[in-house]
């Protein structure tokens, strides 16, 4: 009796340390890339990026990992696996972390097969204003994805109680929404009748899917830096623990924001809202876009040749007139967003 209670002890003692160990261990792991091409040039698939620069150890696990190697913070696909993988939709695999021998962490990814629709066309808060989905509800995300939209638009900010909610203004039926609970906000409904969504809500119906993106705006704080950043912890953590990374764009008017996402996800695809920086300036700061009011472009028009020597998209908010989409087109935009996807599609001719 005694050796079995002590035999007990020593297994709950340890199985408490190993999951204590990876509750400790609050370290971000985040991959160089989430996308890969049906007809795969190097064997080198990904690689792995420890937030802070530590060296571990890493094994692969998971669905897919008899057709992956390790070496080093690189994961290749193996060469005889090589057609297979890359035929594949979607590669899933985890990866156990040790430092000095010891697991202190597990994560898992999916990565994404580029299928992604190649259109300009992003819907401005989905598609809403030629269905009957309200704006900024899944319904006109669903109703984006219908349409065949490379992307649909829409906005997050985080609530009091630090739960992510999809709205674009600072106000939801008279309540703040950084300043609410969610449960207060949840009380009144879209006028679809569907309740406020969350991002993770939003996460679940762009999984669904292989063609379109969500291009996520992650709203400036009025609470100040320290929430915004906490917003962009809280909206990174939500995507990794859904392995969404492949279907995000992150966009802001709050250059800070971009920068936060890009410390803690460092391949993540963003683009500056705010249209005060000239192409070269996002350059230096890996800023991967310059999504702007289509005046500003009108305005400057040499930003237009900059970014593309630069190799920055070009994507102008919010064109809703043929005449503008026209002169877009013409200056041959990566993305055009806009509130009447219909129109721009039938422009380029879908
Ligand atoms: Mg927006």
């Amino acid at each position: 009796m005694k050796i079995y209670i002590l035999i007990s002890f020593f297994l709950l003692a340890s199985s408490a340390t190993e999951t204590k160990s990876q509750v400790l261990s609050t370290e971000t792991f985040s991959l160089t890339s989430y996308i890969f091409e049906n007809n795969l040039k190097s064997n080198l698939l990904t690689s792995i990026i420890p937030l802070s620069g530590k060296k571990y150890t890493y094994l692969l696990e998971g669905r897919n990992a008899g057709s992956l190697q390790i070496k080093g913070n690189n994961i290749f696909v193996k060469d005889k696996f090589q057609k297979k993988i890359s035929q594949q939709k979607q590669i899933e695999f985890s990866v156990l972390i040790k430092e000095n021998n010891k697991l202190i962490s597990k994560k898992s990814f999916t990565l994404l097969q580029n299928n992604f629709n190649e259109n300009k066309v992003i819907a401005h808060r989905g598609a809403w204003k030629n269905t009957p989905a309200p704006q900024n509800s899944v319904a006109s995300l669903k109703a984006a994805i219908a349409l065949g939209c490379a992307g649909s638009e829409t906005d997050v900010h985080m609530t009091e109680d630090s739960a992510l909610i999809i709205n674009h203004d600072p106000v939801w039926a008279g309540l703040p929404v950084q300043k609410s609970p969610l449960s207060d906000l949840q009380k009144t409904k879209l006028s679809n009748g569907e309740t406020l969504p969350l991002l993770e809500d939003f996460l679940k119906t762009i999984q669904q899917q292989h063609s379109t993106k969500l291009i996520l705006e992650i709203k400036p704080s009025e609470k100040g830096r320290e929430w915004a950043n906490a917003t962009v912890k809280k909206v990174l953590e939500k995507v990794h623990e859904m392995h969404a990374q492949a279907w995000m764009v992150y966009i802001s008017f709050d250059y800070e924001i971009l920068k936060e996402i890009l410390k803690r996800e460092p391949s993540a695809i963003v683009q500056y809202l705010n249209g005060d920086k000239t192409p070269e300036q996002l350059k230096q700061d890996v800023i991967k876009g310059a999504d702007y009011h289509y005046s500003v472009f009108q305005k400057h028009a040499d930003w237009i040749k900059s970014a593309k020597e630069n190799n920055i998209a070009l994507n102008a908010w919010t064109v809703n007139e043929e005449k503008d989409m026209n002169w877009f087109l013409q200056n041959d935009f990566d993305f055009i967003t806009t509130n009447e996807p219909e129109l721009l599609f039938e422009k380029i001719g879908k």
